[in-house]
């Protein structure tokens, strides 16, 4: 299938300058030359983190009746990872570069990473210097450490890779602290950490990252219909919640021999990236393979008995597993924008106003203290009710740019008529429309305006799905 969208090649590089300059994220302990595969969200990039985060948690958590959320410790008692797996099998295959450059690599991505430098995907050797390569050997990917003073075997602890198995392994109390029936679903959002062999493309692949995790816990039999139940539902919370065009993504269903050895269906959503498809998200039937695993491990009965039908029996479990940092980078990719206005090159993101960092600029045409107190004040009115920055530096043209590159979707401009009509200028992000209203309707007036860029939004991100077609509807397997 042809890409549905084209996509810079260099995108990224732009993005990631622009992110930098204007504080959504950059490396890690940069002072100090940086750290491998490690960022720091600034102050616009917590801001819309924070965003992203309170969207899940509204669809997830807030908006249902039957999802529970908990918050698991990062360290657990490392036989949770026996029992999982993760310490037998949480492995990437790894090589290393014998000639001039000895990087070190992952041997299933050797195609890609060739396919990204421009050669050919089965080109012989190392795909920065045509070295030749090690034979490829596992390397388990959990970090370690030591819980206490002494660093020997027995205080040996890894830093959680996932926070799915907190959900599992707090079932059992989750289901007796809330009377709980089946089917329903345990969440969390947190963060993981992976020592990923070779991170990549900026913040889609780094070593310390988020989830946005949930377990929802059904009878078997009924794990098929819940998993294409989470793939529409998931879909849908990219599209309309967070405003990602449609027609740069897809739900890829796993082949057969893809498919992990607990999971009858599982399901990727994958966002269009300028190196190709990569997952912002995993859908998977895990059957009933973790719960099984703790029980075998720990001895600890968790089971379910469904008083109904005086059944007893080990739940099925769906589990969608997002990720905030690829989520937030999507968002800004997808929203970002080059157009000439007037002969000048216009940056915008056209982020959805739930996402956005700021929702509302208020900015004095001049520093002028007429102004300035008029402008401040009604900063600290709007801000009970959005997201509101002032900015009272630079001529008033660089200001409205600066908006549209960190996405405020409106600008509120205070200037001399407004002393004497009482009224203020509202300025649209995307269309640059402006429109004047009475101070005292202010608040209305920012609120419709907020419902038609959510609009805009939605009817941009559906667009796109047209011309996408069949590619956004679940797939089933099993
Ligand atoms: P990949 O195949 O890209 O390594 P995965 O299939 O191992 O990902 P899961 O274990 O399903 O990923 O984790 C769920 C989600 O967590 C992923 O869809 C992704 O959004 C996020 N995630 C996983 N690993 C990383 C990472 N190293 N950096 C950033 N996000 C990650």
């Amino acid at each position: 299938m042809p890409p549905p969208d084209p996509v810079a090649p260099d995108l990224l590089e732009r993005l990631v300058s622009l992110c930098k300059q204007r504080g959504f994220f950059f490396g890690s302990s940069e002072i100090y030359g940086g750290i491998n595969a490690l960022y720091d969200y600034g102050p616009l990039g917590a801001r819309m983190r924070r965003n992203v985060r309170n969207l899940w948690w509204r669809a997830m958590v807030e908006l249902r009746d039957d999802v529970e959320p908990i918050e698991t410790s990062i360290i657990m008692n490392p036989q949770v990872w026996v029992a999982s797996g993760h310490v037998a099998t949480f492995t990437d295959p790894l090589v290393d570069c014998t000639g001039s450059c000895r990087k070190r690599w992952r041997a299933d991505h050797l195609g890609d990473l060739r396919r990204e430098r421009g050669k050919p995907e089965d080109a012989p050797g190392c795909p920065e210097c045509g070295g030749r390569l090690t034979e490829a050997r596992q390397f388990n990917l959990m970090f370690r450490t030591h819980l206490g003073p002494v660093a020997d075997d027995a205080a040996q602890v890894y830093l959680r890779p996932e926070t799915a198995q907190g959900m599992f392994v707090d079932f059992a109390t989750v289901v007796q602290a809330t009377r709980r029936r089946l089917p329903f679903g345990i969440a969390q959002q947190g963060k993981s950490f992976r020592n990923e062999i070779s991170p990549s493309n900026s913040i889609f692949r780094t070593r310390e990252f988020e989830q946005m995790e949930m377990e929802f816990f059904c009878k078997p039999g009924t794990d098929l219909d819940w998993h294409s139940y989470w793939c529409t539902e998931r879909m849908r919370w990219w599209i309309e919640d967070c405003g990602v065009r449609a027609g740069r993504l897809r739900l890829r269903a796993h082949d057969e021999d893809e498919l992990s050895h607990y999971s009858v269906a599982t399901s990727d959503v994958e966002y269009l990236f300028p190196w190709g498809w990569g997952e912002l998200e995993g859908i998977a039937d895990r059957t009933d393979f973790d719960l099984r695993s703790h029980m075998e491990a720990s001895g600890r009965d968790l089971s379910y008995f469904e008083t109904e039908t005086n059944e007893r029996y080990v739940p099925y479990v769906v589990e969608p597993a997002a990720g905030l940092d690829r989520g937030f980078l999507t968002m800004l990719m997808d929203a970002y924008h080059e157009e000439e206005v007037r002969g000048e090159k216009r940056v915008v993101l056209r982020l959805h106003p739930d996402v956005s960092p700021w929702q509302v600029a208020v900015l004095p045409l001049s520093k002028k203290p007429q102004l300035t107190e008029v402008a401040r004040s009604l900063e600290q009115r709007l801000r009970n009710r959005f997201r509101t920055e002032y900015d009272e530096t630079q001529s008033i043209g660089r200001r409205y740019r600066r908006q549209d590159e960190i996405g405020t979707p409106l600008a509120i401009t205070v200037d001399f008529d407004t002393l004497d009509d009482n009224a203020v200028t509202i300025r649209e992000r995307d269309g640059m429309t402006q429109v004047r209203v009475p101070i005292d309707t202010l608040e209305q007036a920012c609120e419709d305006q907020l419902v038609a860029s959510r609009a805009a939004a939605l009817d941009r991100a559906r667009t796109a799905a047209d011309q996408a077609g069949q590619s956004a509807q679940p797939q089933r397997q099993g």
